[in-house]
C-alpha cells in the first residue's frame, strides 16, 4: 500500500504541469471575451461586407451674444437610416445638460470638504448659482409642425411621426439657447474666459447643439448618459455653420471658412492666401491688429459661415483677442492650412511653437496611420487645458505674464498640441466609441503622441510611453485598479489607465512584442480599415494580428483584461561545465578549489592554540596517508584517460574539447504578466549578449520556468530586461549575482512661493550683474 501511494504521488508530480489546459493558461485565445463576428464585423477585424453605418447632415445658424455670455441657435439635421432595422424613434446627445443644478452628473458627484479649501473650488461646488442647459424651443418637422421629444437628462428622444425605414432620410430642426459656462469657474471642455485687465471675453465653443447619437450593430442606440468622463459617440455628415459674432470677433471654427471676403479685410485676405502657400506661419491678424481690437467694442454683428465635409462634429471659437497664424502643410501631395488662433497672453510661446506643432502632428501621424484627409488643422488657444474635435482643437499652456516660461510649460504646450491635433486621428476619422472605451481613442492617440513627441527633438521628456514611466501605476494597490477593459465612468486612475497604460502597452508591442515593422504594418492596416468607421475594442485586437500573423491574445488578456503587473525574476543560475576527463586538467582544478575552501574559525584559533599535534610531536605516527596526495597524476590515470578517448568519435571528442559552459537559470513570474524574457549575459571578459525569449517560453507554466543558455565564455552575470522593455516593476531581482542599487533619501524644506523659473532665474542674475558693472 506504501509503495503503491508512493508511486501514484510521483506520477502526478510528473503529469502536474503537462496536465494545464490551455485554454486555463494566460495563452488561452480570446474566445467568449470577444463578439461572434458577423457580416458586420469579420472574424479578421475588418467591417464586413454588410457594414453599415448612420449619417447625420446638419445646417446650422447660431449667434453668440457677448453681453449675457449666450448662444442662440437653429439647426436643420437630416438623419438617414442606413441600417438593415426601422426606426421609430431618434436619440441626440444633450451634453449641456450636465450644467443643470440636478444633472446626474452634479447629483452624482461624490465629494468631501476639507477646512483649507481654494476659491476655484468654492466655486465649482456652488455652481447651482449657473443656470446651464439647453432651453430646447422648438422641434419641428420640414413642414413646421411639431414633433414630440422628451428629455432624460443628458439625452432626448424625437419620436418619428412615421417608421423610419432602412436607406430612409428625415429631415428635423430644432432652436434652442443656452448659457456659456465660465471656464475657469465651472471647468467643462469648452467655456469662456474673462480677461479682467481689457474687459474682453474669449469663448471655446462645443456641445454648444443638440447632436445625433449613433445607432450601431453593437449598442443599437448609444445613449448612455453623460456623466463626465465618457466622451461623445458622434455620426458622420457634412456642416454647414453660420456664426453671428461682434463684428470686431475673429471666429475659428471646424472646417473651411466659407465668404472670406465678408469677413476679413484685404490686408487679411492676402496675408491668408501668403499662409497658404509658406512654409513657415505667416500672421494673419497681428499682435498690435489685436491689441488694438481689444480697446473697442463693436456693436456691429458679422456672419462667419463655414462648411466641412465628413465630420463627426462641430466646434468653434471667437473672441477679439485673437492673433491668427497659419502655413501649408504638404501630405501626400495635398495642401493643408495648419492655423493658431490666440489671445496675446499666449505669446512669445504660441506664435513660436503653436503652428508648428499642429504641422508636425499632421506628417507623423499620417506617416503611421493615413494620410490626414481634411483641409485645415487648428490649434486654439483659451481657458480649455487640452480637447479635441474635428479640425480643431483648444489647448491650455500659458506663458507667465513676464513672457518667461518653465521647460514644463513649453514641452506641455507642444505635447498638448500634438495630443489635440492627434485625436483627428482617433477618434474624429478612426471613430471609436468613446462613450463606452476611452482607452480606444486616448491610449492609441497618446501612443502616437509619444512617437511624434520623440520625432520632435532628441530625448524629448515624454510622460508616457516608455515602459518605465508606467511602473509606479502598475506597482499601485491593486483595488485602486481597474482593468483597461472598463467603461469610461468606471475607470479608476483615468490618466494612468486610459492614456499611459495602453500607450504603453502599444509602445511594448512594436519595440518588443512584434517588432516595428510587424507593428507598424499592422496599426496602419487598422487605421486604414477604420478610417470614417466605428471601430469597437475586438476589430482592433483582431486587425493587429491577423495582419502581422502574430497571436497576441495573451497579450490583450494580460494587459488589457486584468491589473496584473511585470515582475520577473532571476531566481537562481546552476552552472556546469563538462567534465573533460583529462587527470592533469582535473586534478588541477580540484587542487585549485581546495586552496579556495575557507578555513573554519576552529582550524584558525587551533593553529594559534596548538603550535604542536600529536603527529608532529611522535613522527613514529605517519604512514603512506600522511604523504599521499590523491590529486598527484599517476601512470595508470593517465592511461585510463587515454582508453577513453580512444573509444570516442571525432565529434564526441570536439565537444569534450569545447570548454562550453552550460548555466540552467531558473525565472520566476511574480507580476502575473507573461512578457518576453530579454536576458543579457555579461562574460568574464567584459563583451555580453543579448537574447530575446518570446512570452511564449510561459505557456506550460505561467510562473516558474528553467531555461538553459549554452556559452563558450563563462558567464560573469545575468540581467533580465537591462533595456527596460517590459515595464517590470521590481529591478531588484532582475539579476544574478544580485547587484546592490541605492535608493536616495529626498530632503526638502517646504517652499511657501512659487519658485522663479530658469528664465526668469537668468533674467534676474544678469540684471544683478548690469547693477553690479555699472556700480548702481
Ligand atoms: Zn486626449
Amino acid at each position: 500500500m506504501r509503495n503503491l501511494l508512493k508511486g501514484i504521488a510521483l506520477f502526478c508530480f510528473l503529469a502536474g504541469p503537462l496536465a494545464v489546459k490551455a485554454q486555463d493558461t494566460k495563452f488561452g485565445q480570446l474566445g467568449q471575451e470577444l463578439p461572434t463576428p458577423n457580416t458586420y464585423r469579420t472574424a479578421s477585424g475588418a467591417p464586413g461586407h454588410q457594414y453599415w453605418q448612420q449619417r447625420a447632415d446638419y445646417t446650422i445658424k447660431v449667434e453668440l451674444n457677448d453681453q449675457n455670455q449666450s448662444v442662440t441657435g437653429s439647426e436643420t439635421i437630416t438623419y438617414t437610416n442606413n441600417s438593415p432595422d426601422v426606426l421609430t424613434y431618434l436619440w441626440l446627445q444633450l451634453d449641456q445638460n450636465i450644467y443643470e443644478p440636478n444633472s446626474m452628473s452634479n447629483l452624482t458627484r461624490t465629494g468631501s470638504l476639507e477646512e483649507r479649501m481654494s476659491i476655484q473650488a468654492m466655486e465649482r461646488l456652488a455652481r447651482e448659482n449657473f443656470d446651464g442647459g439647453f432651453k430646447i424651443q422648438a422641434v419641428k418637422e420640414r413642414g413646421g409642425k411639431a414633433l414630440n421629444y422628451t428629455i432624460n437628462n443628458t439625452m432626448m428622444r424625437v419620436d418619428l411621426p412615421s417608421p423610419l425605414k432602412p436607406k430612409q432620410s428625415f429631415t428635423f430642426s430644432i432652436d434652442w439657447h443656452h448659457n456659456i459656462n465660465n471656464q475657469l469657474t465651472l471647468g467643462g471642455r469648452s467655456g469662456y474666459e474673462y480677461f479682467p485687465t481689457d474687459g474682453n471675453y474669449l469663448y471655446e465653443m462645443a456641445q454648444w447643439f443638440p447632436r445625433m447619437a449613433v445607432y450601431d450593430d453593437v449598442n443599437g442606440w448609444q445613449h448612455k448618459q453623460f456623466l463626465g468622463s465618457g466622451e461623445f459617440a458622434l455620426p458622420f455628415g457634412d456642416y454647414k455653420v453660420s456664426i453671428t459674432v461682434p463684428a470686431d470677433h475673429v471666429v475659428a471654427a471646424t472646417g473651411e471658412l466659407q465668404n472670406a471676403s465678408q469677413v476679413l479685410s484685404s490686408t487679411q485676405q492676402k496675408r491668408f492666401a501668403d499662409a497658404a502657400k509658406s512654409n513657415k506661419p505667416v500672421v494673419i491678424v497681428t499682435q498690435e491688429e489685436a491689441t488694438q481690437a481689444e480697446k473697442s467694442k463693436a456693436s456691429a454683428k458679422k456672419t462667419w459661415t463655414y462648411a466641412a465635409t465628413n465630420v463627426r462634429d462641430f466646434a468653434w471659437a471667437s473672441s477679439r483677442k485673437f492673433i491668427w497664424d497659419a502655413m501649408n502643410v504638404r501630405v501626400a501631395g495635398k495642401n493643408i492650412l495648419a492655423m493658431s488662433y490666440y489671445p496675446k497672453e499666449g505669446n512669445p510661446l504660441w506664435g513660436q511653437y503653436s503652428t508648428a506643432s499642429v504641422a508636425h502632428t499632421l506628417q507623423v501621424y499620417s506617416k503611421h496611420t493615413i494620410d490626414y484627409p481634411y483641409p485645415v488643422a487648428i490649434s486654439v488657444h483659451g481657458p480649455v487645458g487640452g480637447m479635441e474635435y474635428p479640425m480643431l482643437s483648444f489647448n491650455g499652456y500659458r506663458p507667465e505674464p513676464d513672457g518667461t516660461y518653465s521647460d514644463r510649460t513649453k514641452y506641455g504646450l507642444i505635447s498638448v498640441i500634438i495630443h489635440e491635433v492627434g485625436h483627428n486621428f482617433f477618434p474624429m476619422i478612426i471613430n471609436s466609441d468613446e462613450r463606452q472605451w476611452t482607452w480606444m481613442d486616448e491610449g492609441l492617440n497618446t501612443f502616437m503622441q509619444y512617437i511624434a513627441e520623440q520625432e520632435w527633438e532628441r530625448n524629448y521628456p515624454s510622460r508616457r510611453g516608455e515602459p518605465q514611466n508606467i511602473v509606479e501605476y502598475m506597482k499601485s494597490d491593486k483595488s485602486t485598479q481597474v482593468p483597461i477593459m472598463t467603461n469610461s465612468e468606471s475607470v479608476l486612475q483615468f490618466g494612468n489607465n486610459a492614456y499611459g497604460k495602453p500607450a504603453t502597452a502599444l509602445n511594448i508591442l512594436r519595440e518588443t512584442v512584434m517588432g516595428r515593422e510587424l507593428f507598424d504594418y499592422a496599426f496602419k492596416e487598422y487605421a486604414t480599415r477604420w478610417a470614417f468607421k466605428h471601430p469597437m475594442p475586438a476589430d482592433f485586437f483582431r486587425t493587429m494580428e491577423d495582419a502581422s500573423g502574430v497571436d497576441l491574445d495573451w497579450f490583450w488578456r494580460g494587459w488589457f483584461y486584468t491589473t496584473d503587473h511585470t515582475d520577473m525574476a532571476i531566481e537562481g543560475v546552476k552552472w556546469y561545465t563538462i567534465d573533460s576527463q583529462n587527470p592533469e586538467f582535473v586534478n588541477a582544478q580540484k587542487r585549485e578549489q581546495l586552496n579556495k575552501a575557507p578555513q573554519t574559525l576552529s582550524q584558525q584559533r587551533n593553529l594559534q592554540d596548538i603550535p604542536r599535534t600529536l603527529v608532529d610531536a611522535n613522527p613514529e605516527l605517519n604512514d603512506f596517508y600522511n604523504s599521499y596526495d590523491p590529486l598527484t597524476t599517476t601512470a595508470a590515470d593517465q592511461q585510463r584517460y587515454q582508453s577513453f578517448l580512444n573509444g570516442l568519435s571525432p565529434e564526441q571528442k570536439k565537444i569534450l574539447d569545447s570548454g562550453m559552459n552550460f548555466y540552467e537559470v531558473g525565472f520566476k513570474n511574480l507580476g502575473g504578466l507573461v512578457m518576453p524574457l530579454i536576458v543579457r549575459m555579461e562574460f568574464e571578459d567584459g563583451t555580453d549578449e543579448v537574447v530575446n525569449i518570446p512570452a511564449e517560453i510561459w505557456r506550460l507554466n505561467n510562473t516558474d520556468i528553467t531555461k538553459v543558455f549554452v556559452t563558450e565564455k563563462p558567464v560573469a552575470s545575468f540581467t533580465l530586461d537591462p533595456f527596460l522593455q517590459t515595464a517590470d516593476t521590481d529591478l531588484s531581482n532582475n539579476t544574478f549575482p544580485r547587484r546592490l542599487a541605492p535608493s536616495r533619501f529626498e530632503l526638502f524644506k517646504q517652499q511657501s512661493q512659487q519658485p522663479q523659473n530658469p528664465m526668469q532665474r537668468q533674467n534676474s542674475s544678469s540684471r544683478s550683474n548690469q547693477r553690479n558693472s555699472t556700480g548702481q
